[in-house]
């Protein structure tokens, strides 16, 4: 008979300040691991993410139904959730954990010492939980207690993605665009009058940068990705069961690593769309690709700077140094930008907070917008490794989520958040800024709605 493994999906939204990013929605990860189950083995799977803090609630959820094994992929900031069920459920069934928390570097192990976990996936699940679960249902004993990925997706495939099935979707677990998160940026009317809900597609995972301060290379290093033609036709299902007004928003962690795989998606999105979306890249954008990219729908990218200087951002694994030509190229062509930014970095000094602001603002270049985030070391990744408990300010992990400082500096720590709002506020409110926003709508009229959308969610509260 066939066995269910439930996946309880650990996300939690909302939990963050008033107006910033939900998290963990719809994580592309455990989605992309759910329908690797489904494919290579023989057991059914119920999927569950409902936002509960208390892991008591979501028990009784889990209970309502069959489950034979636990598999757990929480984050850092997650982790108390998932850990909570794992003692609930620790004896009754299996408990599987994995993902960017315990998946990652030395954390396997470590999350092994601990005892709630039977067995631990490292790195990618795609195929080594599947393999576990068939094991498990076979009563074979498992090759090891940490099982790491095997080669079995057959990576001469050049799309060995599109062998698996596509997520499965449900209205409610899309996020609105309105009112709890606007998007900041909404589409130019002549793409989307009306954007009502916002959509995340994966069409790759991994990425083979090294990015010291990150988790995703550490879970797969290198790239797998879903042919064009597979992921086109996943947002044609999309639009005509949850359309109209979808803006899709492409979880892959680097969209643009392969240029002729960009060239021929956006070809293929023009061609039976074009599909409104937003995607994460990195610097190497050229004209031909921007321009391509547009004309599929693309019409914002967000892009990760994280500091002002190219030495410092070398030196942090992301090699990809010169930003400028990328966000002048965006410029030009109308495509709407958002800089990603981090401070608070272990021991930051005023001096070298200063010394980033006015390299900011040295570059000749604007992004539409700076988004600041706050450097979290995750357990796992690289630049944690070395801390020493003294250079942690917040030692409760249910808040890592970037939006609270946890490093020392030298800055006191409650200075932070005003810095980062100063930061992130003084960027659009300038008249250099005011000047490239009006700059880009003499250029691209349909634009003016956008920016003026957008000024007015960034005014404080009390000037609306
Ligand atoms: S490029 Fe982005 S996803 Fe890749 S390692 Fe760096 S921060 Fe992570």
């Amino acid at each position: 008979m066939e066995k269910t493994a439930v996946f309880a999906d650990t996300a939690r939204w909302d939990t963050t300040r008033a107006g910033e990013s939900r998290i963990g929605r719809e994580d592309p990860g455990s989605q992309l691991v759910y329908a690797c189950v489904q494919e290579f083995s023989d057991w059914g799977v119920r999927f569950l993410r409902p936002n509960l803090e208390s892991p008591q609630e979501f028990a009784r959820l889990i209970e309502s139904g069959p489950c034979e094994a636990l598999v757990l992929f929480p984050f850092t900031y997650t982790k108390h959730i998932a850990d909570g069920l794992a003692g609930i459920f620790k004896g009754r069934v299996p408990i599987i954990y994995g993902g960017q928390h315990a998946g990652i570097g030395a954390m396997p192990a470590r999350t092994l010492a601990e005892g709630l976990a039977d067995f631990v996936i490292a790195g990618r699940g795609d195929t080594s939980l599947p393999k576990l679960l068939r094991d498990l249902a076979d009563g074979k004993k498992p090759e090891s207690r940490i099982i790491r990925h095997h080669d079995d997706v057959p990576k001469d495939e050049r799309y060995p993605l599109d062998r698996l099935p596509w997520p499965l979707r449900r209205a409610d677990l899309m996020h609105d665009i309105t009112p709890k998160e606007p998007l900041p940026f909404i589409p130019p009317p002549t793409l989307e009058k009306n954007p009502t809900r916002c959509v995340l597609i994966t069409g790759s995972i991994g990425c083979s940068a090294r990015c010291d301060f990150c988790s995703t290379w550490m879970i797969s290093g290198s790239v797998l990705r879903r042919s064009p033609k597979n992921i086109v036709a996943e947002m044609e299902y999309l639009q005509k069961n949850f359309g109209p007004g979808l803006v899709y928003m492409f979880a892959d962690p680097l969209f643009n690593s392969d240029r002729e795989w960009v060239l021929e998606l956006s070809r293929e999105m023009e061609k039976k769309g074009p599909f409104t979306s937003v995607c994460m890249a990195d610097f190497r954008l050229d004209r031909e690709m921007v321009r391509a990219m547009k004309r599929g729908g693309f019409y914002w990218i967000m892009l990760g700077l994280e500091f002002a200087s190219n030495d410092m951002r070398a030196d942090r694994g992301k090699h990809i140094a010169d930003p400028v030509n990328a966000f002048r190229l965006c410029s030009e062509e109308g495509m709407i930008t958002r800089a990603l930014f981090m401070v608070a970095r272990k021991g930051m000094t005023y001096q070298e907070l200063d010394a980033e602001k006015a390299a900011l603002e040295a570059m000749p270049i604007r992004a539409d917008q700076l988004r600041v985030n706050f450097e979290t070391p995750f357990d796992g990744i690289k630049m944690a490794r070395n801390l020493r408990p003294e250079d942690i300010v917040l030692t409760d992990k249910r808040l890592w989520t970037t939006q609270f400082v946890v490093l020392r500096t030298e800055v006191p720590t409650e200075s932070w958040e005003g810095i980062r709002q100063d930061m992130m506020g003084n960027y659009v409110w300038c008249g250099r800024q005011m000047e490239h926003y009006a700059r880009q709508i003499d250029l691209f009229p349909e634009l003016e709605p956008v920016y003026t959308d957008f000024l007015e969610k960034q005014k404080p509260h009390s000037e609306k």
